[in-house]
């Protein structure tokens, strides 16, 4: 016999001490899991289940408790569906305009919990194919009224009509909340990290995503990661001022990317981390008003975690690496420091090399930083620029039949 699996919170990780004690259908480890959950998702549903769709109300012994997303309603209901012998829908008990949906999904997994659902869902909606043998699909219908209570993001997303429900079991209120993580999760692949899809095709640079503490404790994302985007961005304004590598003569563009919907409105454990890299390089006045004496608990800013999640490239399109940022993070972290923009005059490359050294030499022996070079010393790899340096004095170019720059 195996042992019983342990009941885990619907929010974290943390075994599921308390039930609910209105619906008895979702469990908590505590008060904070519980209220994040009420204020998003369980208070639309947790008494619309023991008050209308209890057990003992089940029309008849092939009938489950699903749970219904109507087109046009200001939320998500429950409703018994009938089953046939074969595991099939039964048509005729499809509430409202649910003529004609099909199986969009079937979700096995809670990807932002790492768990393996006790029951899966079905997930289905009224959709057409784009294209024969296509994976893409577009939705039937206007965008979803009754996800708006949850995320509106959600509900402009999600079209028309849609149905979960298993056939083998009855879903409730905990089959919510896991639904909404799982929706959350989709939103988030499809949109947040549009930038990549956006650059097939394109000219790309290679940035560093420095993820909030949100995406790092939340989402499971590393603290940087490397990216490519459009090379148009470099064209564009930094959202965020980064006036210390500016003055050391390595320009950068910093942009904020929209936070991942998976963890909104859910606890940060809290943390004596900075969280991110963006607020060092940047927002000078958040940590130095004009009545500042010299002293500021930058660490402490509250601005620090509501700046989210930045990609940093560099204005002259040259790669920026991770380890790259780290250095640079942690040199106008020391510099920062200095909190008076008088002394910030005094800050040069020729600190930044020392700083660089230094911590090249603290991380010796750690993977990520082996043959990191200086942001200094970064070629710009373009098969463009490489022609370039074939140019000769004689005015004739040795390679290809590329014109004069
Ligand atoms: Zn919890
Ligand atoms: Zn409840």
């Amino acid at each position: 016999m195996t042992e019983p699996p342990v009941l885990l919170c619907a929010m974290c990780d943390a075994p599921g001490k308390n039930v609910c004690s209105i619906c008895q259908t979702i469990r908590y480890c505590g008060k904070i899991c519980q209220t994040d959950d009420w204020n998003q998702v369980h208070k639309h549903v947790c008494k619309a289940l023991t008050r209308d769709y209890p057990i003992s109300e089940r029309p008849s012994p092939s009938h489950k408790r699903a749970i219904y997303f109507p087109e046009n309603h200001n939320k998500p209901l429950f409703t018994w569906l009938g089953f046939k012998k074969d595991g099939k829908l039964d048509e005729k008990d499809l509430p409202g305009d649910n003529e004609g949906v099909q199986d969009l999904a079937v979700f096995g997994k809670n990807d932002l919990l790492g768990r393996t659902l006790e029951r899966p869902i079905f997930w289905a909606g009224k959709f057409k194919r784009d294209e024969e043998e296509s994976e893409a699909t577009s939705f039937v219908g206007a965008s979803n009224r009754s996800l708006l209570v949850i995320d509106e993001e959600l509900s402009i997303w999600w079209k028309g009509p849609f149905l979960a429900y298993s056939p083998t079991s009855d879903l409730d209120t905990s089959s919510l909340r896991h639904l909404v993580d799982i929706l959350r999760r989709d939103f988030d692949c499809q949109t947040n990290d549009l930038y990549k899809k956006n650059t097939e095709g394109y000219a790309t640079v290679t940035g560093v995503r420095a993820n909030c503490i949100g995406d790092v404790q939340i989402v499971h994302r590393d603290d940087f990661e490397s990216v490519d985007v459009p090379k148009e961005w470099i064209s564009e304004p930094s959202a965020i001022q980064t006036p210390i590598m500016d003055l050391i003569g390595i320009p950068l563009i910093v942009r904020q990317v929209p936070h991942a919907l998976q963890w909104k409105n859910r606890h940060i454990k809290p943390t004596t981390t900075p969280p991110t890299v963006g607020v060092f390089l940047g927002q000078a006045d958040e940590y130095m008003p004009a009545e500042s004496n010299g002293i500021i608990d930058i660490l402490a800013s509250s601005s620090i975690t509501e700046q989210g999640t930045v990609i940093v490239i560099r204005k002259d399109g040259k790669p920026v690496s991770p380890a790259q940022l780290e250095i640079m993070e942690s040199f106008c972290k020391e510099k920062a420091a200095l909190a008076m923009t008088e002394l910030w005059d005094r800050i040069t490359k020729v600190d930044f090399e020392e700083h660089w050294k230094e911590a090249m030499e603290k991380n010796a022996g750690d993977e990520d930083f082996e043959g990191v070079v200086s942001p200094f010393d970064v070629y710009d790899r373009t098969p463009c620029a490489q022609s370039r340096l074939t140019s000769i004095d004689s005015g004739v170019l040795q390679i290809g039949s590329v014109g004069p720059v």
